[in-house]
């Protein structure tokens, strides 16, 4: 006879890692109710619905506004995909893991690609963008990273659509780290396409990638000499499967993941993007403040640091991955390591939707104190618990 695995129940984990983030029970009971068909009109209504509040999260009147089916990174190849055709010059601007993921997406597609590199943790000057527009023009796409996930930094993104487009080039932005909890303006900026991802600040289990196109992005599409490489993110078909008035078939939308995502938007809705901005600043200034007590230093650029996800420096003799380890194994709180030239080198706590509450702040610096204590460091505890509760107070 087979051997029956056990009944799945996984350990209970506070999540603020760099993802997936804590989601509210509410979301997991939209999960938890009957399917419905993809074409039924009443599952049209519901992919209404979240095309609406995507709008109104993202701050744009694009009518492109969807969800791929997909996990962020799905949205990333789908903006690149449908933008960059063979022989077709993009401008990334490299200065972390996901950056460096869509400099290797742009040579997949066939594109020119110009890598315009800064230092990790520090972000891209719009001066340097201008400069590579006009040395290597025509530029079809200039991309860069809003929330650098790996570094903790956060681009400026203010002008950058106008100049793009003075150069003949659309703009395409990755908020997957900054969209529900650090203000995202997409008709403001003049972005093209912007994507995202549902388990981060937006609070609701991986699977789906917001995206939204800009007119001037569709006409691109539409105008392509190739045929889009991928089958499954060709924009031209999704539009028509999210159209109202066609739903034309094209592959079956994840419904539960729909379901959650609709959900976790009206979360958000419900509290207020101000409100919600100004929440992600308050604990991660917090959280901050407490980890300067244990001699943790930012690794962002100053006066550019990410509130949803806060990149720090592992004090200097201190073995990372031992102390993450205990953090999660003893005290149940899941932390995020570095990636590439950063690995052993931070940690990176995430604050993200559901998981950005002062609870949680003052849960994971008494984790990190207790584990560095035992580690041999001199901490006193509840130092920085105290520095945070003084944030919270001033
Ligand atoms: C997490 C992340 C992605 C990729 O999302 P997945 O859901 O892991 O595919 C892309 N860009 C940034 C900035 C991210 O933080």
């Amino acid at each position: 006879m087979a051997t029956l695995v056990p009944e799945l129940n996984p350990p209970s984990r506070l999540l603020l890692g760099p993802g997936p983030s804590m989601v509210s029970p509410r979301v997991l009971r939209a999960m938890s109710v009957p399917l419905l068909g993809h074409l039924d009109p009443a599952f049209l209504g519901i992919m209404n619905d979240v095309q609406q509040q995507l709008r109104e999260v993202f701050r744009t009147k694009n009518p492109f506004t969807i969800a791929i089916s997909g996990t962020g990174s799905a949205g990333m190849e789908a903006a690149l995909v449908n933008l960059v055709e063979p022989g077709d010059t993009a401008l990334v601007c490299v200065n972390g893991v996901f950056s460096t993921r869509m400099a290797d997406i742009v040579e997949r597609c066939g594109g020119k690609l110009v890598k315009l590199e800064t230092p990790w943790g520090q972000v891209t000057d719009l001066a340097r963008i201008e400069e590579a527009l006009k040395k290597n023009a025509p530029v079809k796409v200039v991309a860069v990273v809003h929330a650098e996930t790996s570094t903790g930094a956060q681009q400026p993104i203010e002008g950058l659509g106008k100049l793009c487009h003075q150069h003949g080039a659309l703009l395409v932005v990755d908020t997957v780290t900054s969209l529900g909890g650090v203000p995202v303006e997409v008709d403001g900026w003049e972005a093209d396409a912007v994507y995202s991802g549902t388990q981060k600040c937006l609070s609701c289990p991986p699977g789906l990638a917001p995206l939204t196109l800009s007119p001037r992005a569709l006409e691109a599409v539409k105008g392509r000499k190739s045929k889009c490489r991928s089958w499954y993110l060709d924009a031209g078909m999704i539009a028509d499967y999210w159209a109202e008035g066609k739903r034309a078939y094209h592959h079956t939308a994840p419904i539960s993941m729909v379901y959650a995502l609709r959900e976790s938007l009206r979360i958000v809705l419900e509290e207020g993007l101000e409100a919600r901005f100004e929440r992600h600043r308050r604990h991660s200034a917090a959280l901050m403040a407490g980890v300067a007590t244990l001699g943790c230093a930012p690794q962002a650029q100053a006066g550019h640091r990410l509130a949803s996800l806060n990149c720090i420096q592992v004090p200097a003799g201190v073995e990372e991955a031992p102390i993450r380890k205990a953090v999660l194994l003893e005290n149940g709180i899941e932390i995020g390591g570095g990636l590439g030239p950063l690995a052993g080198k931070v940690w990176r706590i995430g604050l993200m939707g559901e998981s950005s509450r002062q609870e949680n702040v003052l849960a994971v610096l008494a984790a990190l104190e207790q584990q560095l204590k035992k580690a041999g460091r001199p901490v006193r505890l509840g130092a920085a618990g105290a520095a945070a509760l003084e944030a919270y107070a001033g």
